[in-house]
């Protein structure tokens, strides 16, 4: 960017002070043409600070020996770059080519056409989120989507707070503070995040009494544990691991039959919470669990229900109500832009066809002939530009605490690079813009493109464009 770059001011003929001298003025660069736009764009103190640094920049280049002459609108482009690059923000979409679906550190699931423009709707103007437009009256955010959660699963009554952490939280705080909870040894997960049943449940005022061992536990490890202080059984989904081999866990039929021979409610945190059976694996559904007695099931909004982040709770409806007085709702409570994702993605169930309308449906339901020509098109354009590329299979899970241990069967675009490691194509990716996040496998990249939707592909194509030079 800096014209004669490789010239030291000994080079052009000047030294080191003649060379500083040649820097225009802060002044002068703020009256240049080219900083007009700026001016219109940005904060005048903005601009002001972005043009210091470029001159700044320049200056200690030249004091560094590494002067060149650096005409004004070189510096002001330079202050433009400073200051796009303020703009873009620290939160940023990034293009996922791991091909995890529900990749926690990714932002989880996509929100479909339906919920993106609810989000819109309702973060651009007033709603009615906690008023009630039939009689002009104080409304609850909360019965937004209790109707539609209810419809949808078959539950008597629902509450949706900010995430399933905080709905586990709830939960127990509400039934079983100073009191005991039964759960088998098998199921004190952490999720990650640092969310571990056993502190959320301490956090809770709820005391943890643990039965069984941790690759089994009986029906009869629960009914010798419950006694006059007990408040709840929880059944905690196993959603990020398996619990495989000589193993065995109490199906939530037989837990049923005993807390209500118990008077006893079962909680059965599912975690993942889907609401139609996944294609690959044995994934419980939420109607299944409610089917099978579960007085609550909790789950969380933004796993493979495919909306933003909440916790939802459904279930009997005296327990939703003791909930619903708990004062701790009010530090749990959901925020209006992902209640109206969550009621988006609702109806979607209701009214479309989730598996075409939901990105988190569609991407686990793409069919491996589908992933085979998307990944076959990508190979082409990446050819094209000289890469060493292979279509190869991958077998990736879904990621974000849902369908543990069960492989999806995929395609990604490997490529070789021989100039640079892959390791440092794919940090260079990381680091372009838009970010392009990839896999690595045997000194390949990995551009797994479950995940990636048709119009992302020229982009993915451009980033690697963007890398050419020596490192094929
Ligand atoms: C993911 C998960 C949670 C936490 O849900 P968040 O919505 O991420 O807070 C709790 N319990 C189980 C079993 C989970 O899988």
């Amino acid at each position: 960017m800096y014209r004669g770059e490789k010239q030291t001011a000994e080079d052009i003929g000047g030294d080191v002070a003649g060379q500083l001298r040649t820097l225009p003025a802060v002044d002068e660069l703020l009256r240049h043409q080219q900083t007009a736009p700026l001016l219109a764009m940005y904060a005048r103190s903005r601009v002001v600070e972005a043009i210091r640094q470029a001159v700044q920049e320049a200056r200690s280049r030249i004091q560094g020996g590494q002067g060149a002459v650096v005409t004004p609108a070189v510096l002001v482009e330079r202050a433009a770059a400073i200051l796009a690059a303020a703009a873009r923000g620290s939160l940023r979409r990034v293009i996922n080519a791991t091909g995890v679906v529900l990749h926690t550190n990714l932002g989880r699931a996509v929100l479909s056409s339906r919920a993106q423009a609810a989000v819109c709707q309702v973060a651009a103007g007033y709603s009615n989120l906690e008023y009630d437009l039939s009689n002009g009256r104080r409304g609850s955010r909360y019965n937004h989507v209790a109707g539609l959660l209810c419809t949808l699963t078959g539950a008597e009554a629902a509450l949706v707070v900010n995430n399933n952490a905080a709905a586990v939280m709830l939960a127990l705080h509400a039934l079983a503070q100073g009191r005991k909870v039964v759960i088998s040894r098998g199921q004190l997960v952490e999720i990650g995040g640092s969310f571990r049943i056993p502190e959320v449940m301490a956090a809770s005022g709820a005391r943890l009494v643990e039965v069984g061992t941790t690759n089994k536990t009986y029906l009869s490890d629960y009914e010798a544990a419950v006694d006059a202080e007990t408040a709840a059984i929880l059944k905690v989904h196993t959603s990020n691991y398996r619990l495989i081999g000589f193993t065995s866990q109490v199906d939530t039929v037989d837990l049923a039959a005993l807390a209500r021979r118990q008077g006893l409610p079962l909680l059965v945190d599912l975690g993942s919470g889907a609401l139609l059976p996944p294609p690959y694996g044995d994934e419980p559904t939420v109607q299944q669990e409610l089917a099978a007695g579960a007085d609550i099931v909790t789950f969380s909004g933004d796993k493979l229900l495919g909306a933003g982040q909440a916790g939802i709770i459904v279930g009997r409806r005296d327990l939703v109500a003791a909930m619903q007085r708990d004062h701790l709702l009010r530090a749990l409570r959901i925020d209006k832009l992902s209640l109206a994702a969550l009621e988006g993605t609702l109806l979607d169930y209701l009214l479309g066809d989730a598996a075409r309308d939901i990105p988190v449906i569609r991407m686990l339901r793409t069919p491996p002939e589908v992933l085979h020509d998307r990944a076959v098109r990508l190979g082409a354009m990446l050819s094209a530009q000289g890469w060493h590329t292979a279509v190869v299979p991958t077998e990736e899970q879904a990621g974000g605490g849902s369908l543990p241990g069960v492989a999806l069967p995929g395609w990604a675009v490997a490529l070789r690079p021989t100039g640079v490691s892959a390791q440092a194509l794919a940090d260079a990716l990381r680091q372009g813009e838009p970010p392009v996040i990839v896999r690595l496998h045997n000194q390949q990249v990995l551009l797994d493109v479950r995940c990636l939707e048709d119009s992302e592909l020229p982009q993915v194509a451009a980033a690697l464009a963007a890398q050419l030079g020596g490192k094929i």
